[in-house]
């Protein structure tokens, strides 16, 4: 199918919260419980429509990569969106962001559209980072916050969308 605009997203964010399965629920609405390595995907995509035309969301897994903090350059070039991903059930996953943001800022163009996603939100009774922390470290790093089940879907299309529809507006 044809399209006006490709934009290329990446997703980020430690290994196991949740990366897959967001990229999984956006472009197939499923979600899958067993976490292997190997069935990582790649990249998906989705053809949405915003203002009328028809833009195509390529997004880009890690597939792995991560857990040896070995994604390349390669990885963000191109990148016009990036969803950055903790886990709200695990502490450390929220306190690695900085790391990620650094890592960010050294690879990717200046104008990159960042939405911070606190996902999970379906575990709410092993809740480890509030969403006040979440939404005051986004501020604090200029990006728009989120939180997401990839599990439930819940803000899941919201959390594509938005990032989508920001970057629109910069064209
Ligand atoms: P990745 O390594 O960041 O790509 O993480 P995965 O997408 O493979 O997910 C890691 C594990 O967390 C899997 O067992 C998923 O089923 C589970 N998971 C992912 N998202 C959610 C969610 O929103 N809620 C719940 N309860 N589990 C999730």
């Amino acid at each position: 199918m044809s399209f006006h605009y490709l934009f290329k997203f990446i997703i980020i964010g430690d290994s196991a919260v949740g990366k897959s399965c967001l990229l999984l629920q956006f472009t197939d609405n499923r979600f899958q419980t067993t976490h292997d390595l190997t069935v990582g995907v790649e990249f998906g995509a989705r053809l949405v429509k915003i203002d009328n035309k028809n833009i195509k969301l390529q997004i880009w897994d890690t597939a792995g990569q991560e857990t040896f903090r070995s994604i390349t350059r390669n990885y963000y070039r191109g990148a016009a969106g990036a969803l950055l991903v903790y886990d709200i059930t695990r502490r450390e996953t929220f306190e690695h962001l900085t790391s990620w943001l650094e890592d960010t800022t050294n690879n990717s163009n200046p104008n990159l559209n960042i939405l911070l996603v606190g996902n999970k939100s379906d575990l709410e009774e092993n809740r480890a980072v509030s969403f006040e922390e979440g939404l005051n470290f986004a501020k604090e790093n200029g990006m728009r916050f989120i939180e997401t089940s990839a599990k439930t879907a819940l803000n899941v299309e919201k959390a594509f969308m938005e990032t989508a529809e920001a970057i629109y507006q910069n064209i």
